[in-house]
């Protein structure tokens, strides 16, 4: 940790884990790879401060509350136009024949899972040809093969899937470098970060030491299809005891929408009951199964069966939901 970022050791130790990054993800040979900081939220100013330029306007998907903050966030720097109509619950990725797009828009933005709601696109979404899609993986980065030639941006953070807090994990397409706006400051810079392979300032070596060696795990353990194998039998594994609890556990997502990291329900008939849930984050922390509360902001509980989870945790709560139901019901 105390090698200079300058030396040619260091060097090599960005080369190689780069090498990591574009050999799962087949990363083609026209897309930079970029290790940036300031989180998921750096990216949602960073983003429009580098692409907006070319209209001064962009079309966001809102299917939820990051994807919301990334809207307001470049409403700061240029017009945004919501592609889907505003809600406030979020349930699902509305029809595609809904959407309204801008024809003039510089890019267009989505978040490809939905955390806090649980919401994930199972499909790239189809939008206007030539317009740049923008996506923000943070929370299913890795967890799944991506099609990166279908994408002008990838952005991700690295705490949930591929490491810990502190490096922001960016793949660009070459043509979109170059156009950011005279205000972008310098580290959120797509052309300046490049120009300089990521070191144009101290990088956050740990962090970045740490994506590597998740993403070589992940390699050793059969790359994206494996990945995603276990994601879908993870997340079915759970949403299989919702859906046969007769309303005892509840999951209001549209069933295509549904997460495969982020299993989000409540517990209690009706919809959910606060006592009931909280006697079941009791009852789970004693078994050792922890971090199951809801976000703040719409409650009940969040299984987050990120890569790390692995199949037999995934057993350990289904069958402690199923022994939780019978003692409650
Ligand atoms: N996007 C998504 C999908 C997220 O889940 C999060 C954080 N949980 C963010 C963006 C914000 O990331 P950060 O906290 O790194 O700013």
């Amino acid at each position: 940790m105390e090698l200079s970022h300058r030396s040619k050791d260091f060097a090599k130790f960005m080369d190689k884990t780069e090498a990591v990054v574009r050999d799962l993800l087949c990363v083609p040979d026209n897309y930079r790879v970029l290790f940036m900081q300031g989180g998921g939220s750096g990216q949602f100013a960073a983003v429009p401060l580098n692409l907006i330029s070319r209209t001064g306007k962009a079309d966001y998907i809102v299917t939820g509350s990051w994807s919301s903050k990334a809207a307001k966030e470049a409403a700061k720097y240029g017009k945004v136009n919501y592609v889907v109509a505003k809600t406030e619950r979020y349930t699902g990725v509305p029809d595609r024949s809904s959407w309204t797009f801008d024809p003039d828009a510089s890019y267009v933005y989505y978040c490809a899972n939905e955390t806090i709601e649980g919401v994930e696109f199972h499909d790239v979404p189809e939008v206007p040809k030539g317009v740049p899609l923008v996506c923000d993986m943070s929370s299913n980065y890795f967890s799944k093969p991506v099609d990166v030639s279908k994408y002008g941006l990838i952005y991700g953070g690295a705490q949930k899937n591929i490491g810990c807090a502190g490096v922001t994990l960016v793949i660009i397409r070459e043509d979109l470098l170059g156009k950011p706006q005279p205000i972008c400051p310098t580290i959120l810079d797509y052309t300046i970060m490049s120009k300089n392979k990521s070191l144009y300032n101290t990088p956050p070596s740990f962090a970045i030491h740490v994506l590597g060696e998740v993403l070589a795990w992940v390699k050793k353990e059969g790359g994206m299809a494996e990945m995603e194998r276990r994601s879908v039998q993870k997340s079915k594994m759970i949403y299989t005891i919702i859906d046969n609890s007769s309303g005892f556990y509840s999951n209001n997502i549209q069933p295509r929408s549904r997460s495969y990291m982020n299993v989000v329900f409540r517990v209690g008939e009706g919809g959910g009951n606060e006592e009931l849930e909280k006697k079941f984050l009791e009852k789970a922390a004693h078994q050792g199964l922890l971090s199951l509360k809801g976000h703040r902001s719409v409650g009940g509980i969040r299984a987050s069966l990120y890569n790390a989870i692995t199949i037999d945790d995934t057993q350990r709560l289904a069958n402690f939901m199923k022994n939780f139901r019978e003692e409650n019901k």
